[in-house]
């Protein structure tokens, strides 16, 4: 167990807080606070405690320069809306003189929101001097962004070894609630699998065979695993490096006595594009012409019944092109049988959280997780980078 924020005494004194504020914006507007949101309750409990906050975040990819439109001004708006009694300030910089004035001018229960870390070149490089200039600013610090944990970047590593350390609340719910799951599922246990990125997620699938009863794989990803069976997938996307890899994966599951489901049928396309007419292919076989999109009727069909035999599931990516609605059904109906799961469901990464959110079953799902490419990596078994940094609780 890591040291949590409750194992510290933050009384008086400054504590520099990472947080995952990286949320979508559109000119200059905040369309989704969830991951504020999602912040208030570490945020509360260290203004409660008598902390002097500093908050730090990084916002999109500005590549080590400032770039106005990436500036968490608005991000300090909204706190301020969501905190109304809590003073709240602004520092034009995360680092240098004018951060550290107002960093030893605060008092207890105030907050001073930095400016975007990777304004920075030295966040996304483990700067060791960047590091250090951050921790300058603070005498504790607490990591809870979750989200960004699996990088080795100043904020999450450089700086935690600087200081004394802890982890926040959704960092800690985020960890303990994705390893206790891995660790100890009720059974049957199935892992869905989707989305385009074949390279990442087929080490969660290696990983996963050996704690899952089965694994359900949709989207781009099903069609490189096809490809490993010997069947035709036409134009679908495929990695072709990974082939080999996921015909062993399939021969190492069929060892172990782990159900592997891929699709049986499909809607296809010729072209991927938004209006392009929908081609349905009633095998698992596709036509050297058209290229898969979404999972088919059938497929669905099949998933949702394992699905709901299950009493513990953990989805992460979409069944098909989620983001033309043609294509959209698969990701959809699979978001509606998770939903009906009685037991814990874990939900993680963009399209999918989407998904559930558009069919407005988020109250349905055990736990939707703030950080697709961390959750990924700890279904993978890897430790996060910037949860091992931090001390273990006494
Ligand atoms: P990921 O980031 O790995 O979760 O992948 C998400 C992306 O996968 C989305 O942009 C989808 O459009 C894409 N995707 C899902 N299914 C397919 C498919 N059958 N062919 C191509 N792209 C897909």
């Amino acid at each position: 167990m890591k040291r949590t924020i409750e194992n510290l005494d933050v009384k008086n004194k400054r504590v520099l807080l990472r947080v995952d504020f990286n949320v979508p914006m559109e000119d200059g507007f905040i369309t989704d606070d969830t991951r504020i949101q999602r912040e208030l309750p570490t945020i509360k409990y260290l203004l409660t405690k008598g902390a002097k906050l500093i908050i730090c975040s990084h916002l999109g990819r500005p590549k080590g320069k400032v770039v106005e439109s990436m500036s968490l001004m608005p991000v300090a708006k909204r706190l301020i809306e969501l905190l109304p009694l809590t003073k709240i300030r602004f520092a034009n910089d995360c680092i240098g003189k004018e951060a550290k004035d107002m960093a030893e001018k605060l008092k207890a229960g105030e907050i001073l929101l930095l400016e975007n870390l990777r304004f920075y070149p030295g966040e996304e490089k483990n700067d060791p001097f960047f590091a250090k200039e951050l921790a300058s600013l603070a005498e504790i610090y607490v990591n809870d962004a979750f989200g960004t944990s699996h990088r080795n970047h100043a904020s999450i590593v450089g700086v935690a070894k600087l200081l004394p350390n802890a982890v926040g609340f959704l960092m800690g719910q985020e960890v303990n609630t994705i390893l206790d799951v891995l660790d100890n599922p009720i059974r049957p246990f199935v892992a869905i699998l989707g989305g385009s990125k074949v390279s990442d997620k087929i080490y969660v699938v290696m990983n996963l065979i050996s704690k899952v009863n089965a694994v359900l794989i949709g989207g781009g990803m099903a069609y490189t695993f096809l490809k490993a069976k010997g069947i035709n997938i036409g134009k679908s996307l495929v990695d072709d490096e990974k082939v080999e890899l996921a015909k062993n994966i399939l021969d190492e599951a069929e060892k172990r006595g782990i159900s592997i489901f891929l699709p049986i049928d499909h809607l296809c396309a010729e072209a991927l594009t938004p209006n392009a007419k929908v081609h349905k292919v009633r095998s698992a076989e596709i036509p050297d012409e058209l290229m898969a999109l979404d999972i088919g009727p059938k497929t669905v069909k099949l998933f949702s019944r394992v699905i709901k035999k299950s009493a513990t599931v953990i989805w992460n990516g979409p069944m098909g092109v989620f983001e033309f609605p043609k294509f959209a059904k698969g990701t959809e109906n699979i978001a509606k049988a998770v939903s009906k799961v009685q037991g814990k469901t874990i939900v993680g990464g963009g399209d999918s959280i989407a998904a559930i959110r558009e069919l407005k079953l988020e109250d349905k799902i055990y736990h939707i997780s703030t950080g697709g490419g961390a959750s990924l990596k700890l279904l993978e078994g890897e430790i996060l980078p910037g949860v091992e940094v931090i001390e273990d609780a006494k």
